[in-house]
């Protein structure tokens, strides 16, 4: 009787969600909203060591380690790859969080997310992979010698990765600490930090293209010609943040960004876009509602195959950074940058933290952080090759 009073009381106040990996826990609390128990989705992947992608049109992205969940605001679909999963509730955007529908966490994610168990006892999320995420203290020496040799065998298949160290010559990049004579030069460090994750890539085998090793001006149309030229599989474009504003609060704007190409932006795909996005009225008829799931799938499928894979080499990036960078995680973001618009491959631009606030310019400029930084890219460059490399056999 005790036992019965106590599972009613606690149904009724949901207690907090525990999220295990191992002896490590974390507790995420759960909130109700028109009578469904819900999670706030960024909470919840702080809590997994996963990631939350904000992308346009209030569509979202799960990160997970093995996996990742689409979803949209108000709609009762997950999406992973090409299945639709459908969800008893949608999940919401309510005061800018996202909230999950609890299905996702005792359903959903247990059997799509790979590697997570839902205890309903218990109330816990727990994971059974063998990823273990190190502090950085634990984390191996940068250079590991034991370390498996890289996916990339043979030296004619050798995969090509340029870099792109951002400004150079008369464009400085921003500069920095806020409040101090500026010592912190972006167009310096980001060809430092470069340098090192070139290096970083040939010890993996990884072929490597910089747009600039000296401190020359190039064109931003140019760099993307350099790595068409060069036949690259990658594109990596290094930069360091500022604020808006150059005032006290700008002066503690800290973290690391990794951003994607926002649009299909040759004339070709906006083309096809604009076709499709067309065609989109007629199939879900002209009062078909915002967001509506078709449509969802349709605008998806119209997207270039680039930046799916742009998408994912940033997230992998980005998650990789989250063990080795003070932080805080900013997160992948979808954005227009010109330097990302000439390159036909996967490309994606890196804010390596602001050299407006003085810790983090300390942090960037001091050599051990750099390279741990450029191992971590590279590792994470690496995977993603593998992965790629996996999905188109191989070929070129
Ligand atoms: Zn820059």
């Amino acid at each position: 009787m005790i036992g019965l009073l106590l599972f009613l009381q606690i149904a009724v106040s949901h207690p907090a969600l525990v999220v295990r990996d191992g002896p490590a826990q974390v507790m995420v609390a759960v909130t109700t909203s028109g009578g469904e128990r819900t999670v706030r989705a960024d909470a919840l992947m702080s809590a997994m060591g996963g990631a939350l992608v904000n992308a346009p049109n209030q569509r979202f992205t799960l990160v997970l380690f093995r996996g990742r969940l689409e979803l949209a605001d108000g709609i009762p679909f997950a999406r992973l790859d090409t299945v639709m999963i459908p969800l008893a509730r949608p999940p919401v955007v309510r005061g800018g969080f996202l909230y999950l529908p609890y299905q996702l966490v005792s359903e959903i994610i247990p059997r799509y997310g790979g590697g997570y168990f839902y205890d309903r006892a218990a109330r816990e999320l727990r994971t059974f992979t063998t990823v273990v995420r190190r502090p950085p203290a634990q984390r191996p020496p940068p250079v590991a010698t034991t370390r498996p040799p890289p996916p990339v065998v043979r030296s004619s298949e050798k995969r090509i990765v340029v870099i792109d160290p951002g400004h150079g010559g008369r464009d400085q990049g921003m500069s920095g600490p806020i409040g101090s004579s500026p010592w912190f030069i972006e167009k310096d460090v980001v060809l430092a930090i470069g340098k090192k994750l070139a290096a970083s890539l040939r010890r993996e085998g990884v072929e490597v293209v910089m747009t600039r090793t000296t401190d020359t001006l190039i064109a931003l149309s140019d760099r993307g010609h350099i790595a068409n030229r060069s036949r690259g599989d990658v594109f990596i474009s290094l930069h360091v943040n500022a604020p808006g504003s150059s005032n006290a609060a700008g002066a503690r704007e800290r973290g690391f960004e990794t951003y994607f190409l926002a649009e299909a932006k040759t004339a070709d795909a906006r083309r096809v876009e604009e076709m499709e996005n067309e065609a989109v009225k007629f199939e879900t008829g002209a009062d078909a509602p915002k967001g509506d799931p078709l449509s969802f799938i349709i605008t998806d499928m119209a997207q270039n195959e680039h930046l799916r894979e742009s998408s994912e080499l940033a997230q992998t990036i980005q998650l990789g950074l989250i063990d080795v960078h003070p932080g805080p995680n900013r997160g992948v973001n979808q954005a227009n940058f010109a330097v990302l618009r000439g390159s036909y491959m996967p490309a994606v631009l890196i804010e390596l933290g602001f050299g407006t606030n003085r810790s983090e310019a300390t942090f960037l400029t001091d050599d051990g952080n750099q390279a741990r930084l450029t191992n971590q890219i590279a590792e994470s460059v690496v995977a993603y090759l593998a992965r790629y490399e996996s999905r188109v056999g191989g070929t070129r």
